[in-house]
C-alpha cells in the first residue's frame, strides 16, 4: 500500500523497496558509485564514503580524488577503482572517462578557488543522479544560481550548519520542516535534514526515521550515510528510496555497532562494519 505522506519509517517501510538479489545477476546489474571529493588531509572522508558505498550494494565504485591520496585509497580499499585529479592537494578539474550511474560528490573536497571553479563545470557537464553532500553543498549555498543545475537529479545530505546555509535559520522544528519542505520543492531535489530522527523530504512528503543514536554523532558518520544512499542509487533504488533507506539502514548499523563499542567508541569505520548487519536485519 501507499505509504502516507508523514512516516515513522519502520523495517516494514523498507522492506516495501528493499531490491533482493536475483540468482543469476552479476555486478553489472548493482550500477557503478563515483565518489569525487577529497584534499590533502580529508582523504578519509572520501575513503569512507566509497567503501560505505560497496558495503551498501554498489557493483562496482571509482574514487575521483587528489593525487595524493591515491596510494592510501589503493591500499585501504583495494575494491575500489581510483581516478586522480591532476592536482596533487585538491580537486581542481574533474575529468573521467567511466560511466558511472550515479555521482556522490563533497565529502572532504574543501573550497578552494579552483575546486569551485571545477565544481561549477562539473554541473553543467553531466546530468547523472547525485548525492551532494559537504563542501559541494557550501559551495550551492554560497552561489544559489547553481540549484537548477541539480534540480530533478538530487540527493541533498545537509548537517544542520549546511542545512542552515542552504535555507537560512529557523524558529523551531516546525519552521525548519517548512523551510526544507519549500526548498525541496522549490528546487526539486531530496533533502535529508539530519541528526536524531533524521527527515527525508521531497516535497510535501517526509519520512521520519527511528534507527540511530548519540554514538553516531562522530566525525565522519555523514560520509558513510552519503556513501551507502549512492550505493542504494547504483543499484536502482529511486532519489526518495535510497534516500530513506540509506539513513535507516545507517541508523540501524550504529544501533548494532553500539552494542559493541558503546556510544562513546562508536567510529564511523564501525558504521561502516555493521552495514552488513543491518541488511541481514531486515530478512
Ligand atoms: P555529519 O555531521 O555530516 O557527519 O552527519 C552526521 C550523521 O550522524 C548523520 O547521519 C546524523 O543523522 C547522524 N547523527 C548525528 N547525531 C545523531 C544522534 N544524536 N542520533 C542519531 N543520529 C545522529
Ligand atoms: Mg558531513
Amino acid at each position: 500500500k501507499e505509504p502516507a505522506n508523514e512516516n515513522y519509517v519502520s523495517k516494514f517501510d523498507v522492506l516495501q523497496v528493499y531490491k533482493p538479489r536475483g540468482r543469476f545477476s552479476h555486478k553489472g546489474n548493482y550500477g557503478h558509485t563515483l565518489i569525487i571529493g577529497g584534499s590533502y588531509g580529508k582523504i578519509g572522508a572520501v575513503l569512507m564514503s566509497s567503501e560505505a558505498s560497496m558495503h551498501a550494494g554498489a557493483g562496482l565504485v571509482t574514487v575521483f580524488i587528489p593525487k595524493c591520496g591515491y596510494q592510501t585509497v589503493q591500499t585501504a580499499f583495494p575494491e575500489a577503482m581510483v581516478v586522480t585529479d591532476k592536482n596533487e592537494a585538491y580537486v581542481s578539474d574533474i575529468k573521467f572517462d567511466i560511466n558511472p550511474s550515479v555521482i556522490a560528490i563533497g565529502p572532504g573536497m574543501g573550497k578552494h578557488a579552483e575546486t569551485v571553479d571545477a565544481f561549477h563545470q562539473f554541473l553543467l557537464q553531466n546530468e547523472k543522479p547525485l548525492v551532494v553532500d559537504a563542501d559541494a553543498l557550501n559551495i550551492i549555498s554560497e552561489n544559489k544560481k547553481l540549484l537548477p543545475y541539480i534540480k530533478g537529479r538530487a540527493v541533498l545530505t545537509p548537517h544542520p550548519k549546511e542545512l542552515e546555509r542552504l535555507i537560512g535559520s529557523w524558529k523551531d522544528d516546525f519552521d525548519k520542516l517548512k523551510k526544507t519542505k519549500l526548498f525541496s520543492k522549490e528546487n526539486d531535489v531530496v533533502i535529508l535534514i539530519k541528526g536524531a530522527y533524521t527527515a527525508t523530504v521531497y516535497h510535501d512528503k517526509v519520512f521520519f526515521n527511528s534507527t540511530g543514536n548519540p554514538g553516531m554523532a562522530t566525525g565522519g558518520s555523514g560520509d558513510v550515510l552519503t556513501g551507502i544512499i549512492a550505493g542504494l542509487i547504483a543499484q536502482g533504488y529511486s532519489l526518495f528510496d535510497a534516500a530513506f533507506v540509506g539513513v535507516y539502514i545507517h541508523g540501524r548499523a550504529g544501533d548494532l555497532a553500539v552494542l559493541r563499542s558503546g556510544v562513546e567508541a562508536l567510529t564511523a569505520t564501525d558504521i561502516i562494519d555493521f552495514t552488513g548487519d543491518a541488511f541481514l536485519d531486515l530478512l
